[in-house]
């Protein structure tokens, strides 16, 4: 609708569309002010807005809005320019193209085509890359539908909800050749072939380019291959990852790309390696000397220890979808099944993340503790140690800071920091010094803000969630109480009810005389994961038992929004995996970033980062003789930790008002954490221990 948009405001499309703007809150100031409403219904989607609000000719003459406007559009020009990066700095001249691949991208609610951590991980990985200046693009695929809405029924049921997606009101545009044509591709599939659209995403200076195979030149059922994230059953899996890893290389090569790097963000993306295979060898290269160069170029990084995380496809299944590809390839079934089968023991099948360590020559698993247990689990794949070096790296996750830190935050940090310069180098440890010299009041009010923004979030959702149900039963959460929040997907491991293991000592914790306690809790289940929806059900019975009502809550379709306002409002941010299952983790880092200590088993990125000051730890750090009594001694932990630690601390107020032993604890939480588990320092570990040997290779 750009002819819609009055002259002093035209670029407001480009703005809208170039999603630098979710980690510009000045530039998200700006939409919401065009329309206030209409910013909080289309879930902060400008592009949605721009199309929809009846203001535009009201804002051009409010000059309010026309400042904001020039300055956002100053921020964008300046950001684009990209003088002065990082790369530049650090290593100009070398040349480096990654293409990151990954099955989920988490860039903000307004674009759902991510489920969980490994999308969120993808998504700032991706915007940190465009903050140093790499050279990087993204590639995916645009679910039509993208990943379910979760609703609490009455009962305290898990409903799924799929809504369509609407391209044209999303911030995406149909990706472009060099001549300027809308580009597809072709993906072969049993018995057909498959047409692809492809999609760009502008992310700051880089792009995801997003696969789509929502065409009327497919049939009815092909249509549906990309309808959603993580549904179907292996014949829906596989067909996405041949989308992905095969139509993939073909997007980059029909936009005119040619990455000397390609990272695999899990095994979903393995498939790449095959379709490289076969462009070297049908330029004359051997099978084996096309794999070598494949794999000297290729980065992998593995996400999980837990089984049901790796891909692997029955023989008749696989065979099926391989149809043409031995001959393809150079080699025979036998040459091609050498690359993905993982062991005897664990009967015949091709397995993705074994073709993905045997595609990738730079692999790393994503913390210290997760090389350890990735090492033991796939040594067998690594005999002989080629380069002396480690097979599997340790590059620790981190979150995006200017996509989770509070703006308020921010700007405190701003004031005490003597100006803006920290911000260059949120990495550094050293940068972040100045937290120490916050006046404690001053940190505490500022946090007292974000957690009242966060209770009237969280309760007007509660209210929708009640009218809904019918339901009338207390549940409000209180910006006074102490309040803990946990949220993430609701997998088994992650024990979202471990909480409840004892109730009797539950309710004595939370219903402490003059100092009470709450609970925020938010997940989806994945629709097949039955145990995972009694953990929604059991969470909602418990938040309507007279006992805790009105002390637990759990709020419906988490997402990136929800992610948002808890980690920057609660006070503690509680996991409690069973160890060592959480590979990283990284909502307890967001948490951290904005003053809310983690409360964590020493599972993941935690036992690097706990110093004793900054956080507390459940449980021990070893490997229980099962899983019963694990689960005994990590409840007994939690609760006692609560009781002696965390709720006298919160309590315990000068005469202000301020609790200073506590926010003697945020500091240490935000000065240790911030740096060091920023995406900002994690592509920095990429770009020198993975990227740029990689890239020395392909010289
Ligand atoms: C950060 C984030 C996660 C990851 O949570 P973990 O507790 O690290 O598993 C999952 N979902 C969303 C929406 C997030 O923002």
């Amino acid at each position: 609708m750009r002819e819609r948009v009055p002259e002093n405001l035209s670029r407001l499309p480009e703005l809208a569309r170039n999603i630098l703007w979710t980690w510009r809150p000045e530039t998200q100031e700006l939409f919401s002010r065009l329309d206030p409403e209409l910013w909080e219904k289309t879930e902060h989607n400008p592009v949605r807005l721009l199309r929809e609000t009846e203001n535009l000719e009201r804002a051009a003459e409010d000059p309010g809005t026309v400042a904001l406007y020039s300055l956002a559009v100053q921020d964008l020009d300046r950001y684009l320019e990209g003088q002065g990066t990082w790369m530049g700095h650090v290593y100009p001249g070398t040349d480096v193209r990654v293409a990151y691949f990954s099955a989920e991208f988490g860039l903000h609610e307004s674009l759902p085509i991510y489920s969980g951590g490994l999308g969120v991980l993808a998504g700032d990985h991706v915007k940190s890359a465009s903050d140093l200046g790499l050279g990087l693009v993204g590639v995916g695929i645009l679910y039509a539908q993208g990943y379910f809405r979760q609703r609490i029924n009455a009962e305290g049921r898990q409903e799924e909800v799929y809504e369509p997606f609407e391209p044209g009101m999303r911030p995406i545009s149909p990706a472009l050749s060099p001549d300027g044509a809308p580009v597809t591709v072709r993906v072969g599939l049993p018995g057909r072939e498959l047409l692809l659209k492809v999609w760009k995403v502008e992310v700051g200076r880089t792009a995801i380019y997003l696969l789509d195979a929502d065409l009327p030149e497919n049939s009815e059922e092909d249509r549906l291959l990309t309808a959603r994230l993580y549904g179907g059953g292996q014949r829906t899996r596989i067909s996405q990852e041949m989308i992905l890893g095969v139509g993939g290389v073909r997007a980059l090569r029909a936009l005119g790309l040619r990455p000397n790097v390609y990272h695999m963000n899990e095994g979903h993306a393995a498939f790449l390696g095959l379709e490289r295979i076969r462009e070297l060898v049908a330029a004359g290269e051997t099978f084996e000397g096309a794999a070598e160069k494949v794999a000297e170029s290729n980065v992998f990084t593995t996400h999980t220890p837990v089984p049901a995380g790796h891909d692997a496809f029955a023989p008749d299944l696989f065979d099926d979808f391989a149809a043409g590809w031995p001959e393809a390839l150079g080699t025979d079934r036998e040459g091609l099944w050498a690359l993905g089968r993982k062991g005897e023991d664990w009967g015949e099948a091709f397995n993705m993340t074994v073709l993905a360590f045997n595609l990738s020559r730079s692999r790393n698993a994503v913390s210290k503790l997760h090389r350890d247990v990735s090492l033991e689990m796939w040594r067998y794949l690594f005999p002989e140690n080629r380069d002396g070096e480690d097979p599997i790296l340790a590059v620790t996750n981190g979150v995006h800071t200017w996509s989770w830190l509070a703006p308020t935050m921010a700007r405190l940090f701003d004031r005490h920091a003597g100006g803006r310069a920290w911000r260059r180098e949120v990495e550094n440890p050293a940068a972040w010094s100045f937290v120490d010299v916050i006046p404690s009041g001053e940190l505490w009010r500022a946090h007292e803000g974000t957690k009242r923004g966060m209770a009237g979030f969280v309760n007007a959702r509660l209210d929708l969630q009640k009218s809904r149900t019918g339901r009338d039963v207390p549940r409000e959460v209180n910006p006074e109480a102490l309040t803990i929040g946990f949220s993430r997907r609701f997998a088994t491991y992650k024990r979202a009810t471990l909480l409840l293991s004892d109730p009797a000592r539950l309710r004595a914790i939370v219903k402490g005389e003059g100092r009470p306690v709450q609970f925020v809790f938010a997940g989806k289940a994945h629709p097949a994961d039955e145990p995972g929806k009694a953990f929604v059900k059991a969470l909602y019975r418990a938040s309507e038992e007279d006992d805790l009502a009105g002390h637990l809550v759990i709020l419906e379709d988490y997402d990136m929004n929800v992610a948002r306002h808890l980690v920057q409002g609660v006070d503690v941010w509680l996991n409690n995996p069973r160890r060592p299952l959480e590979a990283s983790g990284t909502s307890g880092q967001k948490a951290s970033l904005n003053g809310a200590p983690n409360f964590s088993v020493l599972d993941g990125w935690w036992p690097e980062a706990y110093n004793g000051k900054n956080g507390w730890v459940i449980g021990e750090p070893v490997e229980y003789a099962s899983e019963e009594e694990g689960d005994l001694v990590d409840a007994e932990s939690l609760y006692s930790t609560l009781e002696s630690s965390l709720v006298p601390m919160f309590y315990d107020r000068d005469e202000e008002g301020v609790p200073l032993g506590w926010v003697g604890v945020m500091k240490e939480a935000i000065r240790t954490v911030a740096p060091t588990f920023s995406t900002q320092r994690m592509v920095q570990d990429y770009i020198h221990k993975l990227y740029v040997p990689r890239a020395n290779m392909t010289r």
